[in-house]
This record gives structure tokens, sequence and C-alpha cells, in this order.
């Protein structure tokens, strides 16, 4: 299948899945996964009408970057981000998923501040307690959230994770059902300047689930541009 075949065929399971759980389609944005594959790929992508694209790599989003000339286009940081690499991508992330530390989202704030930003961010939650991912404790999301807030240069507008590889699809949804009550429990809280009104969950393998469980953006690679290497 064509690259604009995939895209069409997500687009119609998001639609159907949305409908099927009593959602608007139109609240769940789908970010194409572009890590690894050439640009070639990803103006297939923009033909079909993609625009928003997600790297784990800032170097590979910095090289990529001046290949596009529409400014509709959108560039999302899903990826682990090392301090030294921020000023690199803070002109050009529209949102980055992944920040977990107070140190990260400093670094965020004084790069913002220095172009005159206020950098949309999600705190990445490792909502499955697994050591090898990455990810603030869902325990320590709250006072994440809290002492982030006081930064006026980032403002955190959601909550993102990464379910487990070989989790199924009940333990896929519950885990992304914890996340959304932990965005509930936020939301609830008040806290000035965070709000919680995206949850970035869901990839080629378990957007149903994330779909069902309240997910407004979803991460897809595979599903549109094939393995990769
Ligand atoms: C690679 C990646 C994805 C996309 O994964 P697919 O299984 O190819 O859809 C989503 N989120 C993150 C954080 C990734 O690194």
């Amino acid at each position: 299948m064509s690259i604009s075949e995939n895209i069409e065929s997500v687009r119609n399971i998001v639609k159907a899945t949305a409908k099927a759980c009593g959602r608007n389609p139109e609240d769940i944005k789908i970010i194409a996964v572009s890590k690894t594959k050439p640009v070639s790929m990803m103006k297939e992508a923009t033909d079909a009408g993609m625009c928003e694209f997600g790297e784990n790599r800032p170097q590979e989003i910095v090289r990529k970057y001046p290949e596009f000339e529409d400014e509709n286009i959108k560039w999302h940081l899903i990826g682990q981000l090392q301090k030294n690499k921020v000023r690199h991508i803070i002109d050009k992330a529209e949102l980055i998923h992944s920040v977990d530390s107070y140190d990260l989202a400093l670094e965020i704030n004084k790069r913002a501040e220095l172009i005159d930003k206020v950098q949309d961010i999600l705190i990445q939650v490792n909502i499955s307690g697994e050591e090898t991912k990455s990810g603030v404790s869902e325990k320590k999301c709250v006072e994440l959230c809290k002492k982030i807030s006081d930064l006026e240069n980032v403002r955190i507008i959601g909550l993102m994770t990464i379910s487990v590889f070989d989790y199924s699809y009940d333990e896929n949804k519950e885990l992304f059902l914890k996340l959304k009550a932990l965005s509930e429990k936020i939301a609830d809280m008040n806290i000035k300047n965070v709000f919680m009104k995206e949850l970035s969950m869901g990839m080629t393998h378990d957007y149903k689930e994330a779909i069902e469980a309240g997910a407004t953006m979803l991460r897809i690679g595979t599903g549109i541009f094939g393995f990769r290497e």
C-alpha cells in the first residue's frame, strides 16, 4: 500500500473507532511519526494532507526542517530530549511530548524565553512503572506539574505515555485509562498555567484502545510509513 492509502486507512479506522465509542473524530489528531524515514516519503504524506510530524531525535528535526517551506507543517518531538539539544529545536517544535524532569523544563523555559516563545509541552508519564521506560512516575507527576507551572515560557497542555510492547488490548486500554484518570485529577486541581487538554497516547499497534480511552493525539509511524530498519 502507498503512504496515501495508509493514511486514508488510518483516518478511516480513527473515524470508525471514535464514532463507535461516542467520540468526535475531529478531537483526535494523527501525528505521522517519520523518524528514520526520508523527506520524500514525508512529502507523500503532506500531499495526502498530513501536516503533523513526530520525530524522536532533535538532530533529525534540524536536518528535515528546512526541506519544508509550508508553515502549516508542525513538528512534534516525541523522543527523549537531552538538555544540550533543546536550543537546536526550540524554534522548530510545535510540541515537546517527552518532558519528564524539572531540569529539562527549566532549560526549555530558558531557551524559549530567549526567542520570546511560550513552548507547549506534555509531561511524559511512566504509567506502567516498567524500569526501562522513560517518563515521570504517576506519583511524582502532580508535583512536577506544580513545579513547572511557575515557569513563564513553558506551558503544560497535557500528558503523554507509551504503553508496553507486549501488552494485550485490555492491558493497553487499562494503562491508557490510568493516564486519562491522572489527567482528570490534575485538571481538577486547577493549577495555574497547567492545562490538561491533550492526551498523547497510542501507536500503530495500540491506537484503537487509546482512542477508546480518550487519546487526543495518536503517534503513528509504521502504520503510515511502513516498517523501520
Ligand atoms: C517510534 C515511536 C512511535 C511510533 O511507533 P509505531 O509503532 O511505528 O507507530 C510513537 N511514539 C514514540 C514515542 C516513538 O518513539
